[in-house]
């Protein structure tokens, strides 16, 4: 096989992806992928280069090196309307800044799909996304007056619509409360398990470890582990990525990991504000 050959391998993937904006190297020689079946979480601090590539992945920004594969072909071979079939993607920036329908908004995840005979499932795929969001009773809602939370669920049922085999979250969950972040991360995983390629950029890392098959812990542009939750968190290299010790134990029903971030105890907290 030629370096330049189509592989065939549905999914997403990162091979050997270097991305540098003007003159600065975000991602050094990355290796990332996402298969069907597979719900893969991407952790990692602030500025780690998670967002950065997610959009390469997605084929919304060319690598300056290496390839970005969807479904084994050259992602920045594909013209647009390919990449809304095949994959759609959250961004991490959910804003959106006209007046329209909530519904109209979920309603634009169909663009792709116009003039194909999947257009006859337009309403069936936004009802079963407002649905399943939870954004049902919203759907007639202007939808530059809703909460934080309820856009960032408005913005995923968009996604959910559009229907494709990759789906793309870049913080699906950071606007939202306990229960609604479980419920996301159950679709996710959900999406994952009828077939679905699915990676999302997740902080919360109790979250990750108990929806994800899989984490890729990304730190300065680089992947540096990876591997089943139990496998990458590990306390010594969380305190170290993230700047901050943190122990990690079993949860107490399902032994899946919980990162526990090392604090002075409420007392010393207490008197501490206080001589502040
Ligand atoms: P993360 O999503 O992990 O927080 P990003 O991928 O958004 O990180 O960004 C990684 C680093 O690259 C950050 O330091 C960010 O400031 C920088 N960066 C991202 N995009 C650009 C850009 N277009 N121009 C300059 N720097 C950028
Ligand atoms: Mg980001």
């Amino acid at each position: 096989m030629t370096a330049a050959a189509p592989t065939d391998e549905p999914g997403a993937e990162l091979r050997d992806v270097t991305v540098e904006v003007a003159g600065r190297r975000i991602l050094d020689r990355v290796d990332l992928e996402v298969r069907p079946g597979e719900l893969v979480a991407l952790i990692g601090p602030n500025g780690a280069g998670k967002s950065t590539a997610l959009s390469t992945l997605a084929g919304d920004l060319p690598p300056t090196a290496g390839r970005a594969l969807i479904d084994g072909v050259d992602a920045h071979r594909l013209r647009p309307l390919e990449l809304g079939r095949r994959r759609a993607v959250l961004p991490q920036q959910k804003g959106v800044s006209f007046s329209y329908p909530v519904r109209e908004v979920v309603a634009m995840g169909r663009t792709p799909w116009a003039r194909t005979p999947e257009a006859s499932h337009d309403d069936e795929r936004i009802a079963d996304a407002l649905a399943r969001t939870g954004v049902a009773h919203l759907a007639d809602r202007d939808v530059t007056t809703l909460s934080g939370g309820e856009l960032a669920r408005v913005s995923l049922a968009r996604v959910l619509a559009q229907g494709c085999p990759i789906t793309l979250l870049d913080e699906p969950t950071d606007a939202l409360d306990l229960g609604h972040r479980e419920q996301v991360l159950a679709l996710a995983a959900g999406l994952a398990h009828d077939g679905g390629a699915v990676l999302a950029v997740l902080h919360d890392l109790d979250l990750a470890a108990a929806y994800a098959d899989r984490l890729v812990l990304l730190h300065g542009g680089g992947v540096v582990a990876e591997g089943r939750p139990e496998e990458v968190l590990i306390a010594s290299r969380i305190s170290e990525v993230y700047d901050h010790p943190v122990e990690v134990v079993p949860h107490p029903s399902s032994g899946v990991p919980l990162v526990l971030p090392v604090r002075p105890p409420s007392r010393q907290r207490v008197s501490g504000t206080l001589d502040a």
